[in-house]
């Protein structure tokens, strides 16, 4: 008996449909080479849903999403929704999907390939021990989500404007708890990111964080201020292994490596919750400037549905699969554009049957 998994498929706005056509590939030769019995359905989000539906979220994809055991994200965003003036497009689809099903882990690696190290706008000796760094953000609290408003004059001009940061010790513990066994499967180093000496929510943050340090005694933990941490990622990217930080400075701080390791293209992530079930994506946006251009590296959606099957569905040795055929291609010398000298490059599409072949064809 083939084991059966529901896949919901949104592939969003601008280059999302373009790179999750890569993915697709790959999930339909899965059935065959593994004897899976995997459906995926695609549903509409961000503004190719509003376009349809009048609404960035419609409730067909939130059941759609109800309905499987995992999500397989593309992207959203697009200027002509920004244009009509409406409440934000990323709160209203990715981050009410991410409340919705309690999405409070994300998880990026950022791994620099050694194939494509000249692509990294580090120095060499900066690079020469390589990247390989596990940000844990926490997803579902924090100044996203905390109280929000505008203050308006009596024409109707925004006067003033306030967000607010809050975390409760219970938010902080799961996610820290997440980041130390992590580390303890890894290199035993963990570095907690905060502003404790100005933010009240970041002084409770390091406090939780250290009280759950006496659990693990083997992993060794740094605290840094985010200002700090920022520069240390970027002087001396091999001394970190597992980073945790709050949902704001992981925002950044997990952009940031995505830079180092030479495209956006090339990270995929995980949002997912204490039950496994999650949302997989790039950590890159629509990237409205290639949109339609055959150009988008599809690297990241396709190590997104490599971190799918193994967070989600358990299937480990699919997931080392997907991640060494990515290798593979990376090591023959297929590159797309951004991450090639521009010259020598192949598009989305021939990126994706290039994976899938040697996909095909792995042990
Ligand atoms: P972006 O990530 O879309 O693009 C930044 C740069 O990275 C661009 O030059 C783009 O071409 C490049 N890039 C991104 N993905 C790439 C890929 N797979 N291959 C090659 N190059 C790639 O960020 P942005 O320009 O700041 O935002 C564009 C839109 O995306 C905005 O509407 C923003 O709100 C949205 N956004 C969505 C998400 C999401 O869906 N999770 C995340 C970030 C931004």
């Amino acid at each position: 008996m083939s084991k059966k998994y529901k896949i919901a498929c949104l592939p969003g706005d601008g280059i999302g449909p373009e790179v999750m056509k890569q993915a697709y590939k790959i999930i339909n030769i899965l059935n065959n080479k593994y004897n899976l019995n995997i459906c995926y359905k695609e549903f509409l989000v961000g503004y190719s849903a509003f376009k349809k539906y009048n609404t960035v979220m419609p409730k067909s994809t939130i059941k759609g999403c109800e309905k499987s055991d995992a999500i397989l994200f593309g992207s959203i965003g697009d200027n002509r929704y920004k244009s009509l003036n409406k409440s934000s497009l990323e709160k209203d689809s990715l981050l009410y999907i991410r409340k919705k099903f309690n999405l409070f882990c994300n998880i990026r690696h950022a791994k620099l390939y050694s194939y494509i190290k000249n692509y990294s706008p580090l120095k060499k000796k900066i690079i020469k021990n390589g990247i390989d760094i596990i940000c844990i953000r926490e997803l579902i609290g924090g100044i996203y989500f905390g109280n929000s408003k505008f203050k308006y004059d009596n024409k109707m001009n925004i006067k003033s404007a306030y967000d607010t940061e809050k975390y409760n010790k219970k938010e902080i513990y799961r996610i820290a708890k997440i980041a130390f066994e992590m580390s303890k499967k890894r290199k035993k180093i963990l570095t907690s990111v905060d502003k404790s000496n100005v933010l009240k929510s970041s002084i409770l943050w390091r406090k939780t964080v250290n009280e759950i340090s006496n659990e693990y005694p083997e992993v060794k933990l740094n605290h840094l201020y985010v200002d700090n941490a920022i520069m240390q990622i970027i002087k001396n990217p091999s001394s970190f292994d597992v980073i945790l930080c709050s949902n704001m400075f992981g925002d950044i701080i997990s952009d940031e490596c995505a830079a180092i390791i030479g495209s956006i293209g090339m990270l995929p992530s995980a949002s997912i919750n204490e039950n496994g079930f999650g949302l997989y994506e790039p950590a890159g946006g629509s990237a409205p400037d290639i949109k339609n251009l055959n150009v988008a590296n599809p690297i990241a959606q396709i190590l997104s549905l490599s971190m799918l099957l193994k967070y989600s569905l358990k299937e480990v040795k699919i997931s080392k699969d997907i991640d060494n055929s990515v290798k593979k291609a990376l090591k023959l010398g297929y590159r797309t554009k951004d991450i090639s000298n521009k010259k020598n490059y192949i598009s989305t599409e021939k990126m994706g049957d290039v994976i899938s072949k040697i996909f095909i064809n792995i042990k």
